[in-house]
């Protein structure tokens, strides 16, 4: 099936000078998503008439369908609608069922129409009124040679009523469209090349109606494969299919699924497990804690957390004996384990996590230059830790700590899963 294409169109000076942020593109290019259209290039253009123009040109040559937003208000630097005449060359006539909408807003305010406002009803003969129940500005649909082009007004809440309500509904009836399906599945503790390597030969036998793209993010790599074909629930199966075969080559990096976060995944598997948990954190200041309980429902396994920043509370409220601090050092890994397991038993958990080490950007030394960090996870068990060698972003390091504790405690849990199997 021909993918159909759009193009969408910002018009405004306020835009381009960054006093607004263009909202209006993002949200459209989901909603056409949704409806297996394929948004293909989005243009911001000034209040200029040659520049509006342009911009109408050279979509209309790429896209069956160019999507306007902004420029219709009554103002002399809202262009859009003498632009739509001149490209359409046709005139500018009263439309009485825009006349008509704009009768009942001004009823409503209880106000007379000025005649900048009657001006609004003045439409291209060779467009279809679009009305708008929340604005004065009336929507335009002009269709000729195969092409729909919309103008829609840029306040993004009148564009958004208006796209829901007439012109998503009159897209799908005007162009056959297929249906689109994404999948995004959520990697973490490998990192894009190494997966991509790893996956190489899954990737080269993906049918061609699947497409892979990489998208790498802060500490994990989320894939997302999107499936273009006519029926749904075939392309969910033959996704569903392909994330099986996925599994196979690099399943222990996989943490989900979609909208699924670490913490959600982690907190499902903490509650059919009925396992509790706490946190020390020296180096992450908290942050573990703060990622656990953002999750609904983590009452149920989260206890609580100790923030050991300073040795005297690694010691007094941890049990971390002096000689390990002494002899080792508050970053490594004799540390780590102590405050780990001193942890669990101290605030009665069954997993107990900890970090510590150098976030930067001062500090460190040459034996531990800074973003050397240890991490553990301990339970009934084993105590399992990692040692990493970050940056000098202490913000970075922080999140990366966190994530890293978290995927230690993530893996654990699947070794749980197997030895109960
Ligand atoms: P109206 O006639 O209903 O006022 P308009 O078509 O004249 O609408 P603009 O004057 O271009 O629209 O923009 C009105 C307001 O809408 C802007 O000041 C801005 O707050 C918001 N807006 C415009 N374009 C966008 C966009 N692309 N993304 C988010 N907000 C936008």
């Amino acid at each position: 099936m021909k993918l159909v294409n759009a193009e969408i169109i910002t018009v405004g000076d306020e835009i381009l000078y960054g006093q607004i942020l263009d909202t209006n593109s993002q949200w459209i290019s989901k909603e056409l998503d949704a409806i297996g259209i394929k948004a293909i290039r989005k243009t911001t253009v000034p209040d200029v008439e040659a520049d509006i123009l342009e911009s109408f040109e050279q979509a209309g040559n790429r896209a069956d369908i160019i999507l306007i937003t902004g420029g219709l208000g009554p103002t002399s630097d809202d262009l859009t609608k003498p632009c739509l005449a001149s490209f359409f060359d046709c005139e500018l006539i009263l439309s009485k069922p825009a006349l008509k909408d704009l009768q009942k807003i001004f009823d409503k305010l209880g106000r007379e129409i000025t005649e900048t406002n009657r001006q609004q009803a003045y439409l291209p003969e060779k467009c279809t009124m679009i009305s708008n129940r929340v604005g004065t500005a009336s929507g335009m649909w002009f269709q000729e040679n195969g092409k729909v082009y919309v103008s829609m007004p840029g306040v993004p809440h009148e564009m958004k009523i208006m796209m829901t309500e007439q012109i998503l509904p009159k897209l799908q009836s005007v162009f056959q469209t297929p249906v689109i399906y994404h999948k995004l599945i959520k990697t973490i503790g490998i990192g894009e090349s190494w997966l991509a390597d790893k996956i190489s030969s899954w990737e080269h036998q993906l049918p061609d109606h699947i497409k892979l793209a990489y998208m790498p993010g802060l500490g994990e790599v989320r894939l997302r494969l999107t499936a273009i074909g006519k029926d749904l629930v075939r392309l969910q199966e033959d996704v569903a299919d392909q994330v099986k075969r996925l599994q196979l080559l690099a399943g222990e990096f996989i943490y989900g699924f979609d909208k699924d976060t670490l913490p959600m995944v982690i907190g499902r598997s903490l509650t059919s497990k009925g396992l509790t948990i706490s946190t020390a954190e020296s180096c992450s200041g908290g942050s573990v804690a703060k990622s656990l309980t953002s999750t609904s429902g983590s009452s149920r396994y989260f206890t609580g957390s100790v923030i050991a920043y300073h040795n005297r509370i690694k010691e007094t409220l941890l049990g971390v004996k002096p000689e390990t601090l002494i002899n080792f050092g508050a970053v490594s890994e004799e540390t780590v384990i102590e405050m780990a397991e001193n942890v669990r038993t101290n605030l009665k958990t069954d997993i107990g996590l900890a970090t510590s080490g150098i976030a930067g950007p001062d500090g460190g030394s040459e034996e531990k230059p800074v973003g050397t960090i240890w991490v553990a996870c301990a339970d009934h068990q084993k105590t399992v830790t990692k040692k990493l060698s970050l940056y000098k972003d202490r913000c970075a390091n922080i999140e990366l700590t966190t994530q890293a504790v978290l995927n230690l405690l993530r893996q654990r849990l699947a070794e749980m899963d197997g030895e109960k199997a």
